[in-house]
Formats: structure tokens, C-alpha cells, sequence
């Protein structure tokens, strides 16, 4: 059968027929290759389809042996095949024989072909296989043949997709698409998950392919571009308004993708060559994401992310649907896949299907870990493109000891993890064991252990991790996840349920704790250059004495009839404390005035967050009732390092004596005053830091609950004093954070304390 030379429409509209026909896959595709065949005029068009073997077998020949279908293989990388697969590019040759990486596979009778252009069959920028035309003659192929060939292999990448062509592969075979996968990154969160994957934006899946009528379609892409040029526009602007400056930037490189001339041609063109408009963005995408994902260059892929979302955008615009995040049906056991995500958006699944978090960027000390670390989810972040290669549905499991993730596991790796998670719970229970133990170190120091929290259902972490208290809470939580400005009755029943739920135990508030990265929706912010050092905390707080104050006054009558103990987050200067603490006293005058009752006693603390604290030590140590350090702020402020960046996330150690030093002051100071000090940050909670911890002075450590019994575990088979000598000793001498924690890794394993 031979049709005529018609050009890219009439082979679409061909395939499209052939792809709605009810026939068996092997069926369809020898279909296929015949009807490329015969519209481009070529001998030869065959598909390889790539294994998880790594081998690319042939599935279907027009011109080749028919024999060699299902026996022919190549490696990827070798032969020509193997070169368009391993390099996801096309190969136009007019003498293919005369290309180094030709190889000869007798069995299918190629030797007499000269002209070859074979281009991959990509998906999400995954190569899943080859198509290839083949010509006696010695041509060359034009440019629209080069679109015309991709285009088709576009058609094939929803096929395979589709898991048509699953069962026609060599038995024991299986096919590259459903591979596994071992994936590795940074632990963000403790903990084994195994479940199946949500997208948290889940790829939007083109059905409708091939245009049936291309005026048509070119003008809903223009629509749609229109569109979408108007809501990036609309976004800078809202974005310029909440002063999101990180959020601006990535905005901005939309605005500049959204009027890309070259972006706008390529998609033009896809649709001149017969796809819908959809199919358009996919296929453009594809290719881009092909080219892009190879670079080594981490400004290049940070565009390419860029581009995906835009992408993203533009497809669903098309197709109609909100933008948002996943609209599928949450699994019950769900692994949330996604680039990056808030804290707020964590906190919209529903917890009690939410069994862990993938995040493709992120650092350890942003607040969406933090988040996952208060749900007790295992997450694992920087895992390299994850979103690429994960579909919603696909089994996964995190693991939050490791920082692996395995998606699609075979069959022995899932039995293992089964194990694995099996021995975390005996290990679990030997913590909890230890929960009723005295915590104290085995030559006599008591330790205070006391949880971080910030939504009611950390309360029940309270009893179960056996911790003595609640060290922070952190009360920007329930402002984060209310759509209004909770009112001060709100506030004051969510407080006095926490104190309630505290059991006599003491919880330390600490007072909101918004603006940076902390954005609260409803509340108008201002552009900042640098929003960490920006108008955030207390000085958003003393700034609005109606939000801070309100604040106060719930906690205040919350807390009648017993202590309130409060923090003030942030705090620069000596004098922003003070005016915090004589707010408190006119509230607390205010109420006993109007006849309310309010806590018993009042104790006000500050956070000691912002290095300039440092050089203020002793005179703020004779205002407050105690200190807490947030290392997770301090350390970013003394090695301006930004807490929430993935590239700088690991570069610099909490063990550096840089940072230890100064502590080891705060804990020494602050002890010669008479005054309780803590530290609050995330370092406390992984148990060779808090050995340095310890070993520098300080007594009363708070962290999640997850951390309590490791580190517990450690202190309990600790000779802190010891320890202590020779610590200080090193931080007195010229040495390395890298020195500092190989010691204490020997000294641990010396000793055999659990770290
Ligand atoms: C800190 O900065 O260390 C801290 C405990 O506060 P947050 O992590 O909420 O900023
Ligand atoms: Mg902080």
C-alpha cells in the first residue's frame, strides 16, 4: 500500500484514524509505520521502543525484515538509534553508513538504506524510544519532514503512554516507561513512607492531538497566550503587592517567557503542522525540556522549571481548567510530589491521608519542612526531577532516614522497606520506653527536653514523646491556615485549648512570628528588596499595635488562673522588648480593669534571633525573664546564608565554632544572670548537635517531637562533663566544624551513645 506525498496535516489526520480504530497495539503500530512510511515517501520507518534494560528493541518495520521485530535490539548510546536516544535530539544523515556511530544490524537487511533521520520519542522530556524513516537514495531531510517526524513521535509518546504497548515487549522485558526509579536527596523530615504519588500540580494530560481544523486551533492559542500574558501581568502585580520578592523574580522570568518570540514561533509552527494547541505546548515543552534537562548549567534548569510552569498554565488555560493544586482524588496513603510548595498549601491536605512529601527543591530550615516535620510526615527534599519523572498513582516510598526516594519500587525493595518500617516501630517503641525515664545525662546534668509545636494536633505529642513542656509555638500557624484574620475570641479559645491540652505542662508562645516567608494572605504587605531582613515579626508587631496587641490581650485571658509564658520573635534592640513588655502590663492592667481574670503569672522572654543581640547580651539579660535562640534565624543571619535556599542548604555547618562560640557565650551569660535559657531552632532536634549543645552550657533544648526520643536516647548514655572539657577545649583552639564533628562522632561511638 503506498499513499501519496500530502504533507504533515494528511499524515496527522491519518494517524488519528488509525490511533481511534478498535485494533490490537502491535496492530496499530505496524499501521503507523506504514502510513509515515508511505506519506513521507521513505522506505523504512521503524520504532524502537526503549527498555528498562537500557536495550531499544524494535517494535514495529515498514521495509525492514519482519522478522527482526522483537529481536532486533541496540544499546542506548550505540548505533544511530542509541545516539538519538541517549542524546534525545534528531539525526538527519544523508549517507547514514558514513557516521561514526553506525552499526550494522544484520538482521534486518538495513545495509541497503543510505538516507536516515530518526528523532526521539520524548514524553516530559523522558526519551521512551526512536522513530525512524529510511531512504535508499542519498537525500536529506527537510526541516517540515524533521517537524513532521516529531510530531508523529508525539502521537507514539501518548500511546506508550497510555500503556497500550505494555504487554507487546519480549517477555521479561519490561519497558523504560514503568522503570523504577532510585532517586536521592536531602532528609527534610524523619520518617518511612510507602504510598502512592500525588502531583501537587499534576500534569495536565492532552487526549485531543491532532488538529481538525488548524485556523481554528491557531486562534485558541492566541486566545489562550493572550490570556495568559494577561493573568502573568495580574500576578507580578498581586505578587508586587505582597511584596513576595523571590516570587517576583520567578514571575518576572514568566513575563519574559510569555513574550519570548521563539517560544510563541515554535508553537505557532506545531499548530501549522497539524496539533492542536495543546498538543502544541506539550510537544514545544518536550523538546525544551530534552535540550534543557541536559544542561549543567543550574541557572538554564531553573528556567527550564519556569518554563514548565508556564507551560503548565498555558495548558490549562486551554483546556479550561483552574489553575491550583491537585484536583485528583487523594489516595489514602498520598506521597505529595512537587517542585516546592508553602507551608499554607502543606497544610490544605488532608492530614490523615498525607503519608509523605517530595519536594524537587526546598532547604531543611524552610517552614514547609518545618511544617512536614510538625505532621510527623517523612519528607525528603532537592530530589532532582522528580515532577519529570513521577505520574500521580505511581507507588513510592520516602525515606526520611536515608533521604532516598524509590519510586515505582520493585517487588524486593518494597519487602525490605516493609522490614524497615517494622524495625522503626520496635525502635520507636524502645523511645517511648524511655519516656517516662528522668532526663538526665548519666553523670547527673538534668536536661530539659521540650517539644516545638504550633497547631492543636501537635498537643498529643506532648504525652506521647513524654517532653516537659512546649519550648515554642509557634502561633503563626493558625493565622496561616485561616482564610481571615482570626478575632481576639478566636484567638483566646485556640490558646486556652492549647494550654488545656498542655496538661499543667508550660507552653512558651511565642508572639506572631509573620512577614518574610511567612505571608499571611489577608494582610497587605510591602515589596521588599530582602523580606527576611525586612519588616517582619516584632516590628511588623510594634508597627500594628491593633494585630500585636489583640494578640496579647487573647493570650492574657487564655491563660487566667495559671502562667503565660511569651516570646517575643526578632527582637533587634533592647528597646523593642521593653515597649513588647509594656504593652503586655497595659493590656494586663486594661483587663483586671474591666473585671477579667487573667494568667497568674507572666513571665517575657525573648528570642534571640538577630546577631546584634550578641553585643547586647547582659543588659537583656537583666530585662527578661528567659532567652530562646532560634538558631534556624541566627545562623542565617551570621553566615548570610538564606535558610530557604536550596543551593546553600548544607554549605555551612552549625557545628562551625564561628557559630558555636557565641553560643556557648549566650549559655555561659546567661547562667551568671540567673536566667533560663533554651534553644529552639532545628539543630536541637539531631542528636550530635545537641551533644555540642550540651556540651557548651545550654540545658533546655526544643524541638520537634519526632526528635525528642533520639535525642533523649543520647543524653541519657552521656558523661556530659567530659564531653564538655574537651569540646571547649577544641573551640578554644583553631578548628574545623568538619574536626568538631568528627570528634563527636568518635567520642559517640567511643562511648557508644546513640546518634
Ligand atoms: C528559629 O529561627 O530558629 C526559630 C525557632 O523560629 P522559626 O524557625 O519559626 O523562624
Ligand atoms: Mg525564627
Amino acid at each position: 500500500m503506498r499513499e501519496t506525498l500530502a504533507g504533515p496535516r494528511v499524515l496527522l489526520r491519518r494517524l488519528r484514524e488509525v490511533m481511534a480504530e478498535p485494533i490490537g497495539a502491535q496492530e496499530r503500530l505496524d499501521k503507523i509505520v506504514r502510513v509515515i512510511a508511505a506519506n513521507m515517501v521513505a522506505e523504512v520507518c521503524s520504532v524502537y521502543i526503549l527498555r528498562a534494560d537500557g536495550a531499544l528493541e524494535l517494535f514495529a518495520t515498514e521495509g525492514l525484515r519482519a522478522t527482526a521485530v522483537h529481536r532486533a535490539t541496540l544499546r542506548v548510546g550505540r548505533g544511530l538509534v542509541g545516539l538519538i536516544a541517549a542524546e534525545a535530539r534528531p539525526l538527519n544523515l544523508p549517507d547514514a553508513q558514513a557516521h561514526p556511530a553506525f552499526a550494522y544490524l544484520p538482521e534486518t537487511g538495513e545495509e541497503i538504506y543510505h538516507s536516515f533521520l530518526g528523532v526521539p520519542v520524548l514524553r516530559a522530556g523522558r526519551t521512551l524510544g526512536v522513530l525512524v524513516v529510511q531512504n535508499r537514495s542519498h537525500r536529506s531531510y527537510t526541516e517540515e519532514e524533521v517537524e513532521a517526524l516529531q510530531t508523529t513521535a508525539m502521537v507514539l509518546a501518548e500511546m506508550f503512554a497510555a500503556g497500550e504497548i505494555e504487554d507487546l515487549a519480549t517477555p521479561g522485558a519490561d519497558l523504560d516507561l514503568n522503570r523504577p526509579f532510585r532517586l536521592e536527596g536531602a532528609v527534610f523530615a524523619e520518617g518511612i513512607a510507602l504510598g502512592h504519588v500525588l502531583l501537587h500540580e499534576p500534569r495536565v494530560v492532552v487526549t485531543q492531538l491532532i488538529a481538525e481544523d488548524v485556523e481554528h486551533e491557531l486562534s485558541r492559542l492566541e486566545e489562550a497566550m493572550r490570556s495568559l500574558r494577561l493573568s502573568v501581568d495580574d500576578l507580578l502585580a498581586r505578587g508586587v503587592e505582597a511584596g513576595q520578592g523571590e516570587h517576583r523574580d520567578i514571575l518576572e522570568a514568566y513575563r519574559m517567557f510569555a513574550q519570548d518570540q521563539g517560544w510563541v514561533r515554535r508553537l505557532r509552527e506545531a499548530v501549522a503542522a497539524g496539533l492542536t494547541a495543546e498538543a502544541a505546548v506539550e510537544k514545544v515543552q518536550s523538546d525544551m525540556r530534552a535540550r534543557l534537562s541536559r544542561s549543567a548549567d543550574p541557572y538554564l534548569r531553573d528556567r527550564l522549571h519556569d518554563l514548565d510552569d508556564l507551560a503548565n498554565r498555558l495548558l490549562r488555560t486551554l483546556l479550561g481548567r483552574p489553575h491550583g493544586p491537585a484536583g485528583a482524588a487523594m489516595p489514602s496513603d498520598a506521597v505529595i510530589v512537587a517542585r516546592n510548595m508553602g507551608a499554607a498549601e502543606l497544610l490544605d491536605y488532608d492530614r490523615d491521608k498525607l503519608r509523605g512529601l517530595v519536594l524537587e527543591d526546598g532547604a531543611p530550615t524552610s517552614h514547609v519542612a518545618i511544617v512536614a516535620r510538625a505532621l510527623g510526615i517523612a519528607t525528603v527534599g532537592q530530589v532532582d526531577n522528580v515532577v519529570g519523572l513521577a505520574e500521580s498513582g505511581d507507588p513510592i516510598i520516602v525515606d526520611g532516614e536515608t533521604g532516598e526516594v524509590h519510586l515505582r519500587p520493585p517487588g524486593d525493595i518494597e519487602l525490605a522497606y516493609v522490614d524497615k518500617v517494622r524495625f522503626r516501630a520496635r525502635r520507636q517503641e524502645q523511645f517511648r520506653r524511655l519516656r517516662e525515664k528522668h532526663s538526665q545525662t548519666r553523670d547527673g546534668a538534668d536536661i530539659t527536653l521540650m517539644i516545638n509545636a504550633g497547631l492543636m494536633m501537635d498537643l498529643p505529642h506532648l504525652t506521647e514523646s513524654g517532653a516537659a513542656g512546649i519550648g515554642l509555638f509557634r502561633t503563626e500557624l493558625q493565622f496561616m491556615i485561616a482564610s481571615s484574620f482570626p478575632r481576639l475570641g478566636e484567638q483566646e479559645a485556640f490558646y486556652r485549648e492549647v494550654l488545656e491540652g498542655a496538661q499543667g505542662k508550660p507552653v512558651t508562645f511565642r508572639s506572631l512570628d509573620v512577614g518574610g516567608d511567612k505571608v499571611l494572605p489577608y494582610i497587605r504587605s510591602h515589596p521588599e528588596e530582602n523580606p527576611a531582613l525586612g519588616w517582619r515579626a516584632i516590628r511588623l508587631g510594634l508597627d500594628r499595635p491593633a494585630l500585636l496587641k489583640t494578640q496579647i490581650r487573647a493570650l492574657l485571658k487564655a491563660a487566667a488562673g495559671c502562667e503565660l509564658r511569651l516570646m517575643f520573635p526578632m527582637v533587634t534592640e533592647i528597646a523593642e522588648f521593653e515597649r513588647a513588655k509594656q504593652w503586655v502590663h497595659s493590656e494586663e492592667e486594661h483587663l483586671r480593669r474591666h473585671g477579667h481574670r487573667t494568667a497568674d503569672q507572666i513571665r517575657l522572654g525573648a528570642m534571640l534571633e538577630v546577631p546584634s543581640l550578641l553585643w547586647q547580651l547582659d543588659e537583656l539579660l537583666e530585662k527578661v525573664d528567659f532567652l530562646s535562640v532560634g538558631s534556624n534565624d541566627l545562623f542565617q543571619f551570621m553566615m548570610a546564608s538564606d535558610r530557604g535556599s536550596t543551593r546553600l542548604a548544607g554549605r555551612f555547618d552549625a557545628l562551625s565554632p564561628a557559630f558555636l562560640r557565641p553560643l556557648r557565650k549566650v549559655a555561659t551569660r546567661a547562667r551568671k544572670a540567673g536566667k533560663p535559657v533554651a534553644l529552639c531552632g532545628e539543630m536541637a532536634g539531631k542528636p550530635l548537635e545537641a551533644m555540642a549543645l550540651l556540651a557548651i552550657g545550654f540545658r533546655t533544648l526544643s524541638m520537634s517531637p519526632a526528635a525528642i526520643g533520639p535525642v533523649k536516647a543520647m543524653l541519657l548514655d552521656l558523661d556530659l562533663e567530659p564531653l564538655s572539657r574537651r569540646i571547649n577545649a577544641m573551640l578554644d583552639e583553631n578548628i574545623s566544624a568538619s574536626e568538631l564533628r568528627t570528634e563527636l562522632r568518635a567520642w559517640a561511638n567511643d562511648e557508644r551513645i546513640p546518634v
